[in-house]
């Protein structure tokens, strides 16, 4: 048995644990920062292990990775099992102690040489090498934790492709003849140009809004019209429910699969758009080529929704302490299915146990407290991976639910839709159906000619208002329009805006009335005649509704009518509301709440048409 080295290596640094957290457990940006060689996964890996290899000044070295352990903001550790290379066995633990306003950093790690070259090299390359490298970075973020925000890092820059200045300077200019934002044009030009290769490999819109201090929405509608200038190329991501690792990858919609296999999970998964779709960019490869390297591949911050795992033997159980933002959690085990549900409150306890076993886990909401010592067990005959998760996804991605439901992307991409025969759940839409008021009588009046030129002006009327109101048109059918919005206060003011332009036109322009039904619940996305389309009994509902209407005026369910935003806005605009007494065809069994807004440009049952009656009041 060879002597274990052990070296033990701490910085004072200013910033808070909390702070440095972020920071400090992405170990796989730390580690191409502070210039360790790129990991590559291995093909055969243990159960529960991930097997790696690393070209260190020409050895390979090859070993099994266990899991890590970490508990968010303090702690975490990883231990290796080497194949080849100079180190038999390396265990890894940064720890992460308050002191004062500040954190203590100490870094420690134990190291086995395999061999006389092993206690040679292992010394000299730590003390000389390795301490100052890290010693750099952790002083770094340190930098980065004070000011406040995270900045983009200046790790190894790929080159340009010959020509891409030219390329991106032609790009830039389409851009801004595109009417985008000149500065955010200049902002995502320099992010293609110099940003580090592990910020290009995915770059998440919203993310980087919010870097930017800038609208979301705003940053997304850049990215989609960088990709058609040829800027950028999206992927779409599908993410384990489990580890929400991206699992699947396509280039088209039509490659997302509805079933999609998690090896480190091991589970089959079911895709939803709300929630298991990401839309990510990176640079055009004719601009920038970003190869996909990874440096580390389990490091607390690949799996930032989990704040503490541990790896338990048989009957072991651990304490651990652990600082919680208030909101909702899970403890459960990696392999087995199930979990108890945790809140974390002001008001909760400040120490609670969780036990893994075999009967499963308990239903009872647990309330912890923000600082909470959290004590897991397991009482399974096996080891177990035990975490504590938070429930709520990301909110910074941009899902294919809501991609889709843009103008933007159904403009750009007008062929990005599923494979047919594929259909999956986009979570709630809120569907907007519309239709022209006696559109044949203006075809008579007006000539066939004239009134499909109306009929065609009222389309884009109706397209600017969706628009502006982060909506989509999804298609034309007839005189009819179906659009769709994730809030139901945007389909309301589009239709009131478009009602309100077609029914009293500048000029002497002929007027026209909409007849409108909005509804909002649960979609499904299919694929007709080539476009990504939508299904399902919301839909059915919207557009019953359109024949409840008398004419400018709009009929909504209760749905729509109870969303706070739309009752806010109905009362600010001091349009009128009344119930509808009506049934629906098709759905005599169900009970439906109906409203109807009465707008001042409304036509009474039965007017005439010379020009729609109004009522004022
Ligand atoms: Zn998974």
């Amino acid at each position: 048995m060879t002597r274990e080295f052990h070296f033990r290596w701490q910085w004072d640094l200013r910033s808070p644990p909390e702070a440095l957290w972020p920071l400090v457990a992405d170990t796989d940006r730390f580690n191409a920062e502070a210039g360790v060689p790129e990991v590559h996964r291995a093909p055969r890996s243990e159960p529960g292990r991930q097997r790696l290899t690393m070209k260190v000044t020409g050895m390979t070295l090859e070993w099994d990775e266990a899991p890590y352990e970490w508990q968010a903001p303090r702690r975490f550790a990883v231990e290796r099992v080497y194949r080849s290379g100079p180190m038999a066995r390396m265990r890894v633990q940064a720890d992460l102690e308050p002191r004062g306003t500040g954190t203590r950093l100490v870094y420690q790690l134990w190291m086995a040489p395999s061999g006389l070259l092993g206690r040679i090299v292992i010394p000299l390359r730590m003390n000389l090498l390795t301490k100052p490298a890290f010693g750099a970075v952790f002083r770094k973020y340190d930098e980065i934790a004070m000011a406040g925000k995270r900045e983009e890092a200046a790790g190894e820059r790929a080159a340009l492709e010959p020509g891409a200045e030219e390329r991106l300077a032609q790009i830039g200019k389409a851009l801004r003849d595109a009417s985008l934002d000149a500065e955010l044009v200049e902002n995502l030009l320099g992010f293609v140009r110099g940003s580090d290769r592990l910020s290009a490999m995915r770059l998440r819109p919203y993310a980087l809004a919010d870097r930017w201090g800038t609208s979301r929405r705003k940053v997304l509608d850049l990215c989609l019209h960088a990709t058609r200038a040829g800027l950028l190329v999206f992927r779409w991501d599908m993410l384990c429910p489990s580890c929400r690792g991206a699992k699947g990858i396509s280039e088209t919609l039509a490659g997302v699969k509805r079933q999609v296999h998690c090896e480190s999970c091991n589970i089959d998964f079911e895709v939803d758009f709300e929630r298991s779709v990401e839309l990510t960019f990176r640079p055009n490869p004719a601009v920038r080529k970003v190869d996909i390297v990874e440096f580390c591949v389990g490091g607390p911050r690949m799996t930032p929704h989990i704040v503490a795992q541990q790896v338990l033997a048989p009957g072991e159980s651990r304490a651990v302490d652990l600082a919680l933002a208030p909101g909702a959690y899970r403890v459960r085990s990696r392999s087995d299915r199930g979990g108890q549900h945790v809140r974390v409150d002001a008001a909760g306890a400040p120490s609670a146990a969780f036990a893994a076993r075999p009967e499963g886990w308990p239903s009872a909401e647990t309330v912890l407290a923000p600082k909470a010592a959290v004590t897991f067990e397991n009482r399974f005959p096996e080891p177990r991976i035990l975490l504590l998760e938070r429930t709520a996804w990301a909110d910074d991605a941009v899902t294919a639910a809501e991609v889709t439901g843009t103008q933007t992307f159904r403009d750009l991409f007008a062929r990005e839709a599923l494979r047919p025969g594929e259909e999956i759940e986009v979570g709630s839409l809120c569907v907007l159906f519309t239709d022209l008021l006696e559109s044949t009588r203006m075809y008579r009046e007006v000539g066939d000619a004239k009134a499909f030129g109306l009929v065609m002006r009222h389309f884009d009327v109706l397209k600017r208002h969706i628009a502006d109101h982060d909506g989509a048109l999804v298609k034309t059918i007839g005189d009819a329009v179906l659009a769709v919005f994730r809030r139901p206060v945007s389909a309301v003011r589009a239709l009131l805006g478009a009602s309100r332009e077609l029914s009293r036109p500048a000029g002497d322009a002929r007027p026209m009335v909409l007849k409108a039904g909005v509804h909002f619940g649960p979609c499904i996305a299919v694929t007709l005649n080539d476009r990504l389309d939508y299904f399902g009994s919301t839909v059915n509902i919207a557009s019953r509704l359109v024949g409840l209407c008398s004419g400018g005026d709009l009929v909504m369910s209760s749905e729509v009518r109870r969303d706070a935003e739309v009752e806010g806005y109905l009362k600010e605009a001091a349009f009128g509301v009344e119930d509808v007494k009506a049934a629906l065809k098709g759905f005599d069994e169900v009970r439906f709440d109906l409203f109807r807004v009465v707008t001042p440009w409304v036509v009474e049952k039965g007017g005439e048409s010379a020009g729609p009656k109004t009522k004022r009041f």
